[in-house]
């Protein structure tokens, strides 16, 4: 349930309110926002009855969420979530745009790549340097030599950075060299490591399992949350359907579906959802279109000679036009670029 606190209670009240939430049993949220203060009482508390309130100093309204996931829904907070980072701000009206290499592969490539999204206007730098490949046989990222030079290029550029994290153990290390930490499609139900990113305060971006519904999404976005992280990021990288031509099938329905169900950021990958570098800009732009409040797209100086997902990625020049042509739908939307 979510405690409604009236306008202009006071610190006393909220934390009477908090106190009496964790005497009947439940965790308490606390969302500070800009009109009230509202707090989200999780767990399994005494049975919820509608008076359960009544009495509390300060208190506006109780409202009980009926849906699984409780501090990623709307019912739970009214506003986007907004994220702030290093003056950037990532969620409602930004469009953010991440961009790199799938994998950070030497000096030269990242750092020609960071100047390059640099002064397209991107924001954040992308570059995997652990990968998670579906061979055993394919390149398996840098590790932590990729992770120094993805770091370096962000130092270099005043780019932020994304990169994945695998696992648990990696997380103290990755956390050390980017500013975002990426679960990939693979590890979205990886409940250790949604744990482990819950008690990191360093923002995540969230993606999709490939066979996951947008419930599963919110409820591994839940997870991150409900362990008081609530910088998280979700993104929609296509999904596995009967379509062959294509990768994966990118869920445009997706984006306005969990902004409707969330007020977390929705991104989206237009690179995994297609798999074709061609495909790429036309998906991106319907993202946008849609609202999509970033785009996380894989760009390369020599896609040919990429060690991963060369066949989906842009090459420098393609970028910087798509990201011309980002700008008009932008501002047709209500967006800023
Ligand atoms: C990636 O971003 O390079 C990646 C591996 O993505 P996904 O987890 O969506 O497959
Ligand atoms: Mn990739």
């Amino acid at each position: 349930m979510v405690i409604v606190m009236k306008h202009g209670a006071t610190s006393q009240q909220i934390g009477e309110a908090i106190q009496r939430i964790e005497a009947l049993g439940y965790q308490a949220h606390v969302v500070r926002g800009v009109e009230r203060t509202i707090i989200g009482a999780v767990g399994n508390g005494r049975t919820f009855t509608p008076d359960i309130a009544d009495g509390w100093d300060g208190v506006e309204q109780v409202v009980r969420i009926l849906k699984p996931f409780k501090l990623a829904s709307r019912d739970f907070q009214q506003e986007d979530t907004v994220i702030a980072l290093n003056g950037s701000r990532i969620g409602s009206d930004q469009l953010v745009v991440m961009a790199g290499p799938c994998s950070v592969e030497d000096r030269c490539q990242i750092m020609e790549t960071a100047q390059a999204v640099k002064e397209a206007g991107a924001k954040v730098l992308r570059g995997g340097a652990f990968k998670p490949r579906s061979s055993p046989y394919s390149f398996q990222g840098m590790g932590e030599a990729g992770l120094e030079l993805l770091h370096e290029a962000g130092q270099e550029t005043g780019l932020l950075t994304v990169t994945e994290v695998m696992s648990v153990e990696q997380m103290p290390l990755v956390a050390r060299h980017a500013d975002i930490l990426q679960i990939g499609a693979r590890n979205m139900q990886n409940y250790p490591l949604l744990h482990a990113a819950g008690e990191s305060q360093h923002p995540v971006l969230l993606k999709r399992g490939m066979s996951a519904t947008l419930e599963e999404l919110l409820m591994a976005a839940e997870y991150i949350l409900s362990h008081g992280n609530r910088r998280v990021m979700v993104c929609e990288r296509g999904i596995r359907t009967f379509e062959t031509y294509t990768r994966n099938t990118f869920d445009l329905n997706a984006i306005p579906a969990l902004q409707e169900q969330s007020h977390l950021p929705v991104i989206a990958d237009p690179s995994h959802g297609t798999g074709k570098a061609a495909l790429v800009g036309a998906v991106a732009k319907g993202a946008v279109a849609a609202g999509a409040s970033g785009l996380l797209i894989e760009v390369h100086p020599n896609p040919a000679k990429a060690v991963s997902d060369g066949a989906q990625s842009l090459t420098l020049e393609a970028f910087s036009k798509l990201m011309g042509e980002l700008k008009g739908i932008a501002v047709a939307v209500g967006k800023r670029l």
